[in-house]
């Protein structure tokens, strides 16, 4: 059970880091912050070090400048042997809160005494109170919890003697912990300053990213997913900078793209000469006309139109009048379709028309009205000319597009056979 607790939020941890990092304004800040708190934790460990260090000079330099002040009073009560004014004295001193320990070492032994935290010789702290009892002994500790000591001799200087006596020696102790507990203070208060610094630092940078950065990008990407592949559309973002960036550079290029896909697009399946379609498209329309048709019983035609002895026209006038007949010749059947309906260059001289949600009998109206446009119609350069048509349509029995083509195809053979500028069906 245990195990299948570990495995859970470790699987949740997992999916959690793996979003964490999907999102752009987080996995940054991630490794900025990680980068900046390695930093921040080494000059901060570096900072403690040496505050450290200053304390306890101090210290030292304060412990140095105490038998100035105590010096004269203790000399003088050991030298009376008064036990009293000696035992005020030091409890005066380790009132003091850099004295965590005394102790008096006099010749004859006579004026010893100790008082607080004091190493013995086996190295042990040992605790005296103030009447010079022991009430606890402990191992001299690691760290914080050390004594340093500062020792000074008493000398007597009295008026009747030139030479100083001296008798014995004082030991001062103070404590690592002292130290420490100064430093600490100062050292939270830089510690809370910098967190609340560092907080509001990601909070703010998280913002700015997620507001310049990260929703961009999500609106960019949503609006690239909604894209209609058939016909992609440029798009417009909701950038909030005013100058030219990256952003939109990417939106830019990306909106040149499409531009260019969409020019491509209509370019292969536009035919060169003509303009209208050209076979290419005219072979996918017909799939889909075929496609809808069965699926929803409904019809459509098919026309290919041949114009008649077009061969002369390129051995009388050339090949270029030729090619000009073909443009006004396309424009002619542009003209007079519906605008349903779907004209292209099915080869050479040969146009085809597809009309959707009609029947053969409309077809081949539609086909005849063409037929009669053509041959009233004056063309700029050889006067009239004329074309044969073959029209089919959808029949629920064909199997396959091919079949309709075929039909049209045999149809524009017979019109030709029959004496051309004809409609067959
Ligand atoms: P018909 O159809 O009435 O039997 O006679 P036709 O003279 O039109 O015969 P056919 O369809 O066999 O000939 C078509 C000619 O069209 C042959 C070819 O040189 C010409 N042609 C095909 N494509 C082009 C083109 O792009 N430009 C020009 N100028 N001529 C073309
Ligand atoms: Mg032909
Ligand atoms: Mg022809």
């Amino acid at each position: 059970m245990e195990l299948k607790i570990g495995n859970l939020s470790k699987i949740m941890f997992s999916s959690l880091l793996k979003r964490f990092r999907q999102n752009i304004a987080l996995h940054l800040l991630t490794t900025i912050f990680s980068f900046y708190f390695l930093v921040a934790v080494l000059v901060t460990v570096v900072q403690l070090y040496k505050e450290y260090e200053d304390t306890k000079a101090k210290f030292y330099k304060e412990i140095q400048t105490l038998p100035a002040t105590f010096n004269r009073g203790i000399v003088d009560s050991v030298w009376t042997y008064n036990k009293e004014l000696l035992q005020s004295i030091l409890l005066g001193m380790h009132n003091l809160p850099i004295v965590v320990g005394i102790k008096v070492e006099s010749i004859d032994h006579k004026m010893d005494f100790k008082i607080g935290a004091v190493l013995n010789e086996k190295n042990e702290i040992s605790y005296y109170d103030s009447s010079g009892k022991i009430t606890e002994q402990k191992e001299f500790g690691l760290g914080t919890n050390t004594l340093f000591k500062h020792e000074f001799p008493m000398e007597y200087t009295g008026v009747a003697f030139e030479q100083k006596v001296p008798l014995g020696q004082v030991t001062l102790y103070s404590n690592n912990q002292l130290v420490f507990d100064r430093v600490k203070y100062g050292f939270i208060l830089i510690l809370i300053n910098s967190i609340i610094k560092t907080i509001a630092l990601w909070f703010i940078i998280y913002y700015f990213i997620r507001k310049y950065l990260g929703q961009p990008l999500e609106e960019f990407t949503t609006k690239i997913r909604k894209q209609d592949i058939h016909s992609p559309q440029t798009i417009d973002l909701n950038i909030p900078w005013t100058d030219t960036n990256e952003l939109f550079v990417l939106k830019d290029s990306y909106n040149q793209m499409i531009t260019r896909l969409n020019k491509h697009k209509v370019l292969s399946i536009t035919d060169k000469l003509t303009g209208v379609f050209n076979r290419l498209k005219l072979d996918e329309a017909l799939n889909d006309e075929f496609n809808r048709s069965s699926r929803f019983k409904s019809n459509f035609g098919v026309i290919i139109i041949d114009i008649d002895y077009f061969k002369k026209i390129n051995d009388t006038f050339g090949h270029l009048v030729g090619d000009q007949v073909l443009i006004e010749f396309a424009k002619i059947l542009e003209t007079n379709i519906r605008k349903i309906d779907v004209l292209g260059r099915w080869g050479g001289e040969e146009f085809m028309i597809i009309c959707p949600e009609t029947n053969f009998q409309g077809t081949i109206k539609v086909a005849q009205s063409l037929r009669e446009i053509i041959s009233e119609y004056e063309f700029l350069t050889v006067n009239k000319i004329n074309a044969s048509f073959g029209v089919s349509a959808y029949n629920k029995d064909d199997e396959n597009i091919d079949k309709i083509i075929a039909r049209a195809d045999s149809a524009l053979y017979k019109a030709k056979v029959n004496g051309r500028n004809r409609v067959e069906g």
